[in-house]
């Protein structure tokens, strides 16, 4: 198999990242544009020991699941790579996903029920980040082309809150009337590197916070104060100052050049305070579903002493907290520690309590102390639990695990730790939609002790 070949391909399956998966010569083909049981010709891009990339450049038969994509564009940043797949596809797709990461784990036994998906799966996201290029003599927004440097300019983004990209464009035209210049990477010159909105989707407040290279950024103050003339629910206007040579967006240090330094949003009725910095999940409407589904999966009737371990700013803590006797959130970033708080004052929640540290560190400390917590909620980032973590639940002898997963496959793993621990899945797990046209999967699992005391 080279490079460039082309190659008549059945297409048995789509990976996690959404590609097609065929099989030829010995070796596993991941191709782009390519959906289950379609017949394709796929060009090799390329060639490694046990597996290829490909693209699909002609469809021999085409899936009944396949629509017609809304721009190439969006594939090709990596906004929306599953364009191509109807919604319903999309959702039997990230049903499939975690019972094949439960098979490799000989965890079939363990039920996926159907994914809450959402009515309108466009528009959802409430926060963009979005890099600033000069294209042509003129500033403009866009993304990158996946695993490139090669800036694609945009002006309607298809999964952001639309109002988002209406703000995106003023700034564009703002940004252009003070000739404030755009970053260069290559060069490593030029000013604004990144404009970063966020917007309350009950509130309807919006963040703008522009991220520069340079400490000083030309015109600051003419260009808040036109932006907030011409959109008056920009109501916090932030400059973040990031000089390194990194893909990391933020910098250190944020100055408020207008209006607030936060806004607020609500979720399920609770309000929430929102830096430039601070976590927040990105689908307020599924979010909303993803806490319903994992409090009431906690099954809580006031007496209970429940941990949520990974609070981040607090936003579980205190959906968990109206229905626990108490609650006890941990978390690395002692800046969402300072937000969880300050979260729960704002709604005037006094039975939450909220400690730095990681998780590994404190699920140890609470068990030596002899904390007797009945239910832990889990929400960790992609890699999963720390084997230690899963041990000290079993040694608490937690009854009621609550485990919020962004990723299969370490959930799955998790899941069997958490068998040989004595712990069973209970429910059938709960696919959440929290990312349509992109392969992103959430989930809620419940696991209950299966040993008595
Ligand atoms: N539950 C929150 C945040 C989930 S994201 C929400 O829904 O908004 C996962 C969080 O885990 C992040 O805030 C991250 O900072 C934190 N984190 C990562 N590793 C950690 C660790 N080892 N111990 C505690 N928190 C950790």
């Amino acid at each position: 198999m080279k490079k460039n070949e082309t190659l008549t391909l059945t297409i048995t399956d789509l990976s996690y990242q959404g590609l097609g998966v065929a099989k030829a010569a010995d070796k596993v083909i991941f191709v782009a544009d390519a959906l289950v049981g379609e017949q394709v010709v796929a060009k090799i891009l390329k060639v490694q020991k046990n597996i290829a990339f490909a693209k699909a450049i002609e469809h021999l038969t085409t899936s009944p699941d396949r629509v017609a994509i809304k721009n190439a564009r969006y594939t090709q940043t990596g906004i929306a790579p599953l364009q191509h797949l109807s919604y319903r596809g999309q959702l039997a797709f990230k049903r499939h996903q975690i019972e094949q990461v439960l098979h490799k784990q000989h965890l079939d036994e363990i039920e996926v029920g159907q994914p809450a998906g959402m009515a309108t799966p466009y528009a959802y996201r409430n926060k963009a980040a979005v890099p600033v290029r000069l294209v042509d003599g003129q500033v403009r927004v866009g993304f990158f082309r996946r695993n490139s440097h090669d800036f694609v300019p945009l002006t309607d983004f298809l999964i952001q809150d639309p109002r988002i990209d209406a703000v995106l464009k003023v700034v564009v035209q703002l940004l252009n009337r003070y000739h404030i210049a755009a970053f260069d990477e290559a060069a490593h010159k030029g000013c604004v590197r990144t404009v970063v909105v966020r917007r309350g989707y009950y509130s309807k407040e919006v963040m703008v916070g522009l991220v520069t290279r340079t400490k000083n950024l030309p015109h600051a103050a003419e260009f808040a104060r036109s932006l907030q003339q011409e959109c008056p629910d920009v109501v916090s206007v932030l400059h973040n100052v990031n000089p390194a040579k990194t893909n990391v967006i933020l910098g250190p240090t944020t100055h408020t050049l207008a209006g607030k330094s936060t806004i607020t949003d609500t979720l399920n009725g609770l309000q929430f305070e929102i830096s430039l910095h601070s976590f927040y999940q990105v689908n307020p409407t599924q979010t909303e579903v993803l806490y319903q589904k994992a409090v009431a999966a906690a099954g809580l009737d006031g007496s209970q002493t429940v941990i949520d371990a990974y609070c981040g700013i607090g936003t579980i803590s205190l959906n968990l907290a109206k229905a626990a006797k108490q609650v006890l959130g941990v978390e690395v970033v002692p800046q969402a520690i300072a937000d969880a708080k300050h979260n729960a004052q704002l709604n005037h929640i006094t039975n939450a309590k909220f400690v730095v540290g990681t998780t590994e560190e404190w699920m140890a400390k609470w068990q030596a102390a002899g904390v007797a917590a009945d239910v832990v909620v889990f929400d960790p980032p992609r890699k999963g639990l720390a084997a230690s973590v899963i041990a000290a639940t079993a040694q608490m002898k937690v009854s009621k695990v609550v485990y919020v997963s962004c990723n299969p496959a370490t959930l799955a793993r998790d899941l069997a730790l958490f068998k040989q621990a004595g712990y069973a899945v209970t429910q059938p797990i709960q696919p959440v939609d929290q990312f349509p046209q992109t392969p992103h999967i959430e989930s809620v699992t419940v696991l209950e002790r299966t040993q008595a005391d």
